[in-house]
């Protein structure tokens, strides 16, 4: 059977708008999700590359060519860049503009007018790298993520080992060698695309709409400006906590913590100010604490953690290495960080309930407060 390459691409180029629209529509328009937006970017992409090599054999063969090269390169890259945003990264500006500006370089440099492989090795191992790189980004996905992740990228990854084969078997003996035409040419590529298409395009709709419910859930459960828990998330995740401790029988502490003098931190030198040090604050919590721990802001400038199997004592170390490193900030005008008073309140056998904890660690840091603050007061629990 002969596998006609003008006739496939017409068929591909009809399957990838179709693609493209059904994403727009049915995806990105109702979930807005980045992952949705870089797929009807790369489909589009590859729809319009594609188009450009219809112009192979006539006299625009000479720009269409490599302009085709770089827009299924950039296209690649979209693809990339995409599973990427699953991760909440974001390629730089340049890496994305690289490749494509590499082929098209390395394309005009070999006579495009009349070869229509002009840059050929170039883009083999460009587009093979980049669907390897898309490959590499769904596997290092948490396993949280639904399992759609893996059909995903072992199809990326067979995608990204088929465009290495290709550049070996080119590089080996040509575009026109037999083996080549046979399992590696335009036409079979065409055809595996297509199929390939369908698949990930179907699947992606599925994690673009998770990638949405997550994002959603992370605005409702963070606090705006410091990204730690907010309020109500935080009672809630320590509330499960407290129970699951207390089934244990393990021990744990609550700190409460309330920047000194904060207002006239913002008397002094304005809000931004204010916000800026309640997000150095945030960021020395985040350093310090372990990834189990939880921590969230309370209120304006008062900040709340509960550290699961933690001592007082050792509770009391952690305010002591948050207060340390606040130390070594300072404001763009050279300003120094507040200090901080914290009420601790351990959570032992006797421990009814989170409100219960909440007070001890507040009574105790109304002692710090009123002891000249500056210093962590260790709460009594009464129970
Ligand atoms: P104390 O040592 O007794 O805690 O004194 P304080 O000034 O820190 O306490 P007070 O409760 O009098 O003031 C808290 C200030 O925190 C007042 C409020 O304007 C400010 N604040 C609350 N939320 C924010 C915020 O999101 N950004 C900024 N910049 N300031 C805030
Ligand atoms: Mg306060
Ligand atoms: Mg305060």
């Amino acid at each position: 059977m002969q596998l006609d390459t003008l006739t496939l691409r017409v068929a591909f180029a009809i399957v990838a708008f179709t693609l493209a629209l059904l994403f727009y529509f049915a995806a990105y328009r109702s979930t807005r999700s980045p992952y949705s937006a870089w797929w009807c970017v790369a489909l589009t992409l590859f729809l319009a590359g594609s188009a450009a090599y219809l112009f192979n054999g006539t006299p625009q063969q000479v720009w269409a060519n490599p302009l085709g090269n770089c827009l299924l390169v950039a296209g690649g890259a979209c693809v990339w860049a995409g599973a990427r945003s699953l991760r909440a990264a974001r390629p730089r500006s340049w890496q994305l503009a690289a490749g494509p500006a590499v082929v098209t370089v390395s394309s005009a440099l070999e006579n495009p007018g009349v070869n229509i492989w002009a840059g050929g090795a170039v883009f083999l191992a460009l587009m093979g790298l980049m669907l390897g790189l898309a490959s590499r980004e769904l596997w290092r996905l948490e396993p949280g993520y639904s399992r759609v992740r893996i059909p995903l990228a072992i199809a990326a990854a067979f995608f990204a080992a088929y465009y290495f084969c290709r550049l070996v078997v080119y590089l080996a003996e040509g575009p026109d060698g037999r083996i080549f035409v046979t399992y590696f040419g335009s036409a079979v590529t065409t055809l595996v695309t297509m199929v390939l298409l369908v698949v990930v395009s179907f699947s992606m709709a599925a994690l673009s709409s998770e990638q949405q419910t997550r994002a959603l859930r992370a605005v409702a459960t963070q606090d705006g400006l410091t990204g730690l828990l907010n309020r109500a998330a935080f009672l809630d995740l320590a509330s499960e906590e407290l129970l699951r401790l207390r089934h244990t029988r393990a021990l744990g502490t609550l700190v409460l913590a309330d920047l000194d003098h904060f207002k006239a931190v913002n008397d002094t030198y304005g809000h931004a100010a204010g916000d800026a040090a309640l997000q150095s604050f945030a960021s020395a919590c985040n350093e310090t604490v372990r990834s189990t721990d939880l921590v969230g802001r309370y209120g304006g400038e008062e900040f709340i953690f509960l550290l699961p199997g933690v001592s007082p004592d050792r509770a009391e170390a952690i305010t002591a290495e948050i207060n340390k490193q606040l130390e070594a900030v300072r404001g763009p005008d050279g300003s120094r960080m507040p200090t901080v008073s914290y009420g601790i309140a351990p959570i032992g056998k006797g421990t009814s309930g989170l409100d219960e904890l909440i007070a001890t660690a507040d009574a105790a840091l109304y002692r710090a407060k009123s002891l000249g603050r500056n210093r962590t007061v260790r709460g009594i629990h009464t129970p």
